[in-house]
């Protein structure tokens, strides 16, 4: 797991909450990942939707792709598709993806790496490994979450920031058992560098097999703790939580979380878990596929809106182009 590693002697340390008076967060709820297959045919782990969205309010999808091996030619995406009316945010832990869209933007997404695309009024875009990975194969480990935008922000114009791995916030826990890498929002007084549109907060920990990760968390936010890698427990009840289960938490003002004195090979480093949690927006959800509005009328819109090219065309250097296999619109 290459994402970015350091040595949490050196960094700024999150004060563990005085244990008294905290009221830590209990887990409301574990959900174990749905598999499912996206793009030209690669798996991922799906733990939301699922359930009742409005416990996940502002994200709507969050996708665990891999961690896998693959073998030359194997490795596989997301060729040209539309989004309107959220951002997709993807964080690639191994591995690349090659990001290109029809407004111009795009980038190399790589080791650590996370790449905030703001679809908002509209695109289109490809999500790829690039052809050298393709043909050598190898390890491929990613994250993508979509992060939902008020009715007031559905229109804004597309916006792409690339994080670089060496741009994250790095944070270590009280006693240096953990590594907090802050991709986005506030933790204790320190900023992520993501720039978000609706207020959240997400953070890849690696915990240490045996160590305890407390902090302070939003008392406004919602809060869940999702797993890549290992095994550990969640909340004052220590309720255990593998890897591929999200646990969504109850009201409070704090985390802990601990992970598991032995840990599988694929966690050698520490239980591998991502933080999440963001201001619910408490509007109406309509979805179709790649489009998140807030009425029926809207997605039709936008089926139209994409059928007639309005939601941009694929760069001529990219023709002829090849479609997602499970292109989600009609004919
Ligand atoms: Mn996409």
């Amino acid at each position: 797991m290459p994402a970015i590693t350091a040595d949490t002697l050196t960094l700024p340390r999150l004060q563990r909450p005085t244990e008294p008076t905290t009221a830590w967060r209990p887990v409301q709820r574990v959900v174990t990942a749905a598999r499912h297959v996206e793009g030209e045919g690669f798996v991922v782990r799906r733990p939301f939707p699922g359930f009742d969205l409005a416990l996940v309010d502002p994200f709507l999808l969050l996708d665990h792709l891999g961690a896998v091996e693959y073998a030359p030619g194997e490795a596989k995406g997301a060729p040209w598709h539309p989004h309107r009316g959220f951002e997709t945010v993807t964080y690639i832990l191994d591995g690349a993806f090659e990001h290109t869209d029809s407004t111009g933007g795009g980038g190399l997404i790589t080791d650590g790496a996370t790449q905030w695309m703001t679809a908002g009024a509209g695109l289109l875009h490809s999500e790829l490994p690039p052809q050298e990975f393709v043909a050598k194969g190898g390890l491929f480990h990613g994250v993508q979450l979509w992060v939902n935008l008020p009715r007031s922000l559905k229109w804004t114009p597309p916006r792409y920031q690339n994080i670089g791995a060496r741009n994250v916030t790095l944070l270590a826990s009280d006693d240096g058992g953990a590594l907090v890498r802050l991709i986005a929002g506030d933790l204790d007084g320190h900023a992520g560098p993501g720039v978000t549109w609706t207020p959240i907060t997400y953070a890849h920990a690696t915990v240490a097999p045996g160590a305890r990760l407390a902090l302070r968390w939003p008392r406004e936010f919602n809060a869940l703790v999702y797993v890549l890698a290992g095994r550990g427990s969640v909340g004052p009840d220590a309720r255990p939580l593998d890897e591929g289960q999200l646990a969504v938490l109850g009201a409070g003002d704090a985390l802990t979380m601990r992970a598991s004195d032995s840990q599988p090979l694929a966690a050698a480093a520490g239980w591998e878990v991502l933080l999440l949690g963001g201001l619910p927006i408490r509007e109406p959800i309509a979805r179709y596929g790649p489009f998140v509005m807030n009425t029926r009328a809207e997605i039709i819109q936008a089926v139209e809106d994409f059928q007639a090219g309005r939601l941009g065309v694929v760069p001529a250097a990219h023709m002829p182009h090849r479609t997602s296999a499970d292109s989600p619109l009609p004919a």
